[in-house]
């Protein structure tokens, strides 16, 4: 059992660390001529129990980020009711077309679509669940090394996967992931991925979302047009490394 007094100093671990990036996302916008208004933060809480989603949601938080099936559906049943629809979910990792069925029932958008197979079986599963689900194409990068990369359909593949999204039922396509190449100058990585974006933008004018940046590099996403950060280790802490 956590006590009261372990439960208050959390919350306040998790206020000041909230705090901190939330200034850091005020100084970046400012810094590229922007409103901090216009960039989202999604919370990562992957690894961490629903008493932190619970205690983000009264510290104001809207959007929170998992990127395993198995435990995302565990932590969302059981948050409380309240929390539950004030939050936002983002699926933000690699995904299996058999996880489509269970995600459909609590995600509100996916980040990760980098095959037609998954868009195919994300709408059906959406369908079958009476829910309409965001959608963004997960973009790899220059500099990702096959198998070492983090998923994500090549540049010259996303314009094929973003109709095949916007053609789906049950899917609306909201615009383009990544996620910055190990190794590689994140500044470089997102301005890539602005171009992308915009391309994706030319045939989907509603498909405005470019979901980029994590704890170390959102000044380079902000900078490169990103409107969704995915921030965990800054607000949560790190996480273990067996995970
Ligand atoms: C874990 C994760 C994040 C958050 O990373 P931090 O470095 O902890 O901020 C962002 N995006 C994806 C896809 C992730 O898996």
């Amino acid at each position: 059992m956590t006590s009261a007094r372990e439960a208050a100093a959390r919350r306040d671990e998790l206020s000041a660390n909230l705090q901190h990036v939330r200034e850091r996302i005020r100084f970046a916008c400012r810094a590229a001529g922007r409103l901090p208004e216009d960039v989202t933060l999604i919370v990562v809480t992957k690894f961490f129990p629903a008493s932190d989603v619970e205690a983000l949601c009264q510290l104001g938080v809207t959007d929170i980020g998992e990127n395993r099936d198995q435990e995302a559906s565990v932590k969302i049943a059981a948050l409380s009711s309240e929390v539950r629809q004030r939050l936002h979910v983002h699926f933000i990792g690699q995904l299996q077309s058999n996880k489509a069925a269970s995600l459909a029932s609590y995600v509100d958008t996916v980040h990760s679509i980098d095959r037609v197979k998954l868009v195919r079986a994300l709408d059906r599963a959406a369908t079958a669940a009476g829910r309409d689900i965001g959608a963004l194409v997960q973009v790899s990068l220059s500099g990702d090394s096959p198998g070492r990369g983090r998923g994500g359909v090549l540049p010259d593949g996303v314009a094929e996967l973003a109709h095949s999204v916007a053609a789906a039922q049950h899917l609306t396509l909201r615009g383009v992931m990544a996620v910055a190449p190990l190794g590689v100058d994140p500044a470089k990585a997102f301005a890539q991925l602005a171009t992308v974006a915009h391309g994706v933008r030319a045939d989907h004018p509603a498909a405005t979302w470019v979901s980029a940046g994590m704890s170390a590099d959102l000044e380079a996403a902000v900078a490169n047009g990103a409107t969704h950060l995915r921030v965990g280790s800054a607000i949560l802490g790190s996480r273990p490394l067996f995970g």
